[in-house]
């Protein structure tokens, strides 16, 4: 590091809305006046670029403190049928984004504040804190604040990333404007066209408005196609016009995560700090709340700064973002209807209330009782079909139909080994049969002769410790699959490494522990006799009020399984937990790592899972004939033989676990 680097106290990485917002509440507070700080963007930020609008009570602190750079507005609405409602108490206001930026520039001149107008290319932290590199110049900063271009990450399945994309004009027209005094939020009159879209409509005079085209959908809105449909509409609402200027946006509409720097000083503002509310793509009032929550802190707090998480906002709301998503994502043309419904069937007082997220449920039940149910349904459907909680609640409803239909019983064995025998097939040993694609990556005709001799050669290593020392083997297949299972299971949850290990362990002395006999049996049958364990089902307690506490519901779900599967043959317990949980856990967390497709690994597996198949047959086959006889006995073969191949198996996935967590 540079010893003339400059140091500031606060540094600014991006000089747009949630930056001009911060800066505002500091200078109200008198706070420049104490600090050293840094602007530093690419973008000079001497043109109006974005058109600001939020509502507010009118007695609210947003609307009053904002107040001297309100530009105009609107108490009442315009709803799809042409009827004027009041928004009373609040009002719709609209800044200029120009006005908001000359502010800055105004406050600059009379406080230490400092502007780079280049592009940021590092915002780091190293051992004497938080810096940034700018055109390949160091600068510290106690504190930054980092409002680049927010990077979404997809990190589950039921996760849309859509665009609220949008082309409108500032018109003159020559007639007056029908209505003046109020605005048109959602105005649904124009062609669908296998999209959610709309004109959104802010007059500023008698004669002069913003017109926009918006669309919420999986593509940004085209020029062409658009200013077709802004032509057409101007004409039929306002006669002739005359366009003044222009404005051309997309807000992302996103539930993917957004990536973070978490290190200590550096801190996500605007939407880079997930400001942008998706169902909406409103931001501004976020971000208002936010720079008060800053300025709190740097009021109260010393340098460098801890913001504490926002105030909490109920979840649930997130939730009805994730369901609005998954309905405009795969049915856009299905969000007319619903928004029309929502305007149409509810007081507007109530559905700002409701966008504020600060309604009650039984303000929400309400709401949601008035809006169409299929697509809510259909969406509900989806969302619980990708989520979390669908598996472990799939095997609850496949435990229970065992447990009823009796142990030992034709049906259960038929259900259950039938099951398991598919599961085995389809992902129970091709989970471990990918090994050599997280080796290389891509299959290798050329290292698979040395690879297989080399995991091979592991597995003998493994079997040669059963015929030394079948309770070392035990003991230590036992460790390492507490570990396997453990590191498996944890990453669902996002354990630490020691609780995983800890799971693993509890989950495999719980199956084997709350079958006694049956695991005596079989371990006796591989001369083993140190497992006397016995559990009562009620062991796994303790992990329950850890799964309530941390609310992961489909921990809860999983531990309600597993209670269910202990009552029945440690075959079938031991192999849905084996199948159901921990192979289809490892399969999808090999396929995010390898970023191939459910069929591309599976038939990537095949020269290995045959493999395996036929060396089982031939153990099994050996055994029967010239060894073993009972049933406990060929189980404990099976053992032995998953044993040795799962060994090597452990060590390539722990690899796989190590390279995500670097
Ligand atoms: C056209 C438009 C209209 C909108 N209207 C509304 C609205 O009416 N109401 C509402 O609630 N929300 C609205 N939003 C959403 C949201 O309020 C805005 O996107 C808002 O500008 C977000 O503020 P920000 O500070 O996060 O980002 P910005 O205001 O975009 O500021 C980020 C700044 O970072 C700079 N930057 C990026 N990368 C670098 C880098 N590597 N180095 C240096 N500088 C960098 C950029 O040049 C930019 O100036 C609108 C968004 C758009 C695009």
């Amino acid at each position: 590091m540079q010893n003339d680097t400059q140091t500031y106290d606060l540094i600014f990485v991006g000089g747009g809305a949630s930056t001009s917002l911060i800066l505002f509440q500091l200078k109200k507070r008198n706070l420049l006046d104490e600090l050293s700080v840094l602007i530093v963007d690419a973008e000079l930020k001497t043109r109006s670029d974005k058109t600001f609008c939020f509502w507010a009570e009118e007695e609210s602190r947003m609307a009053k403190e904002l107040d001297f750079l309100i530009k105009h507005s609107w108490s009442s609405i315009v709803d799809s049928h042409g009827e004027i409602k009041e928004l009373r108490p609040h009002k719709y206001h609209h800044i200029d984004s120009l006005d908001l930026y000359n502010f800055v520039r105004k406050i600059e001149g009379d406080s230490h504040i400092d502007r780079l107008n280049v592009k940021v290319d590092t915002v780091s932290c190293d051992d004497q804190g938080p810096y940034i590199l700018a055109n390949e110049k160091f600068f510290r900063g106690k504190t930054i604040f980092d409002s680049r271009t927010p990077v979404f990450k997809k990190t589950s399945k039921v996760q849309k990333h859509l665009y609220q994309s949008f082309i409108g004009w500032v018109i003159e027209t020559e007639k007056d404007l029908p209505e003046s005094d109020s605005f048109r939020l959602m105005d649904f009159d124009i062609e669908q066209n296998g999209f959610t879209q709309f004109m959104y409509v802010l007059p500023f005079s008698k004669n002069k408005a913003l017109i926009e085209v918006t669309r919420f959908g999986n593509e940004p809105i085209e020029t062409t196609g658009a200013e077709a449909l802004l032509q057409g509409y101007a004409n039929k609402n306002f006669g002739d016009f005359k366009i003044v200027s222009h404005e051309v946006g997309c807000i992302p509409m996103s539930n993917f995560e957004i990536e973070r720097n978490n290190d200590s000083g550096i801190f996500p503002i605007g939407a880079n700090g997930g400001q942008i509310k998706p169902s909406t793509g409103y931001a501004f009032k976020n971000m208002y709340e936010q720079s008060l929550t800053i300025a709190d802190c740097l009021e109260n707090g010393a340098l460098p700064l801890q913001i504490p998480p926002q105030k909490n906002k109920p979840k649930r709301f997130a939730f009805y973002d994730s369901i609005l998503l998954t309905i405009l994502g795969s049915k856009p043309e299905k969000g007319k209807s619903i928004f029309l419904a929502l305007f149409q069937k509810n007081e507007t007082k109530m559905v700002l209330k409701f966008l504020d997220e600060k309604t009650t449920i039984w303000e929400e039940v309400l709401l949601f009782s008035r809006l169409p149910l299929v697509p809510f349904l259909s969406a509900l459907i989806q969302l619980f079909f990708h989520s979390r909680s669908f598996r472990p609640t799939m095997l609850i409803v496949i435990c229970s139909i065992l447990f009823l239909l009796g142990n030992h019983t034709a049906a259960q064995d038929i259900l259950g080994y039938g099951l398991l025998l598919v599961g085995f097939v389809t992902v129970g040993i091709p989970h471990g049969a990918i090994d050599h694609l997280i080796e290389s990556g891509n299959w290798e005709l050329k290292g698979i002769a040395k690879f297989s001799l080399n995991y091979i050669s592991k597995a003998l290593l493994m079997m040669f410790l059963w015929i030394l020392s079948p309770q070392v083997a035990l003991l230590f297949f036992l460790l390492f699959s507490s570990w396997h299972f453990g590191q498996t299971d944890g990453k669902n949850w996002r354990f630490s490494n020691l609780t995983s290990f800890l799971w693993g362990a509890s989950v495999l002395i719980f199956i084997l522990g709350t079958h006694t006999k049956e695991t005596a049996a079989i371990l006796s049958a591989i001369d083993s006799h140190f497992f006397k364990l016995a559990l009562p089902f009620w062991s796994l307690f303790p992990w329950f009020i850890v799964a309530l506490l941390t609310k992961r519901t489909s921990f809860v779900l999983t531990l309600v399984w597993l209670l269910l599967s202990s009552q029945l043959p440690l075959i079938l317990a031991f192999g849905i937990y084996f199948v159901g949980q921990h192979s289809l856990s490892s399969w999808s967390h090999s396929s995010e790592y390898l970023k191939l497709s459910n069929k591309s690994m599976w038939m990537h597996s095949l020269p290995f899972h045959i493999g395996a198949w036929a060396l089982l047959a031939i153990t099994m086959v050996l055994n029967t004939f010239f060894i073993q006889t009972t049933d406990a006995e060929v189980w404990g073969i099976f053992f032995i033989f998953i044993a040795c191949i799962s060994f090597p198996h452990v060590i390539w996935m722990h690899k796989l676990y190590s390279r995500n967590s670097n």
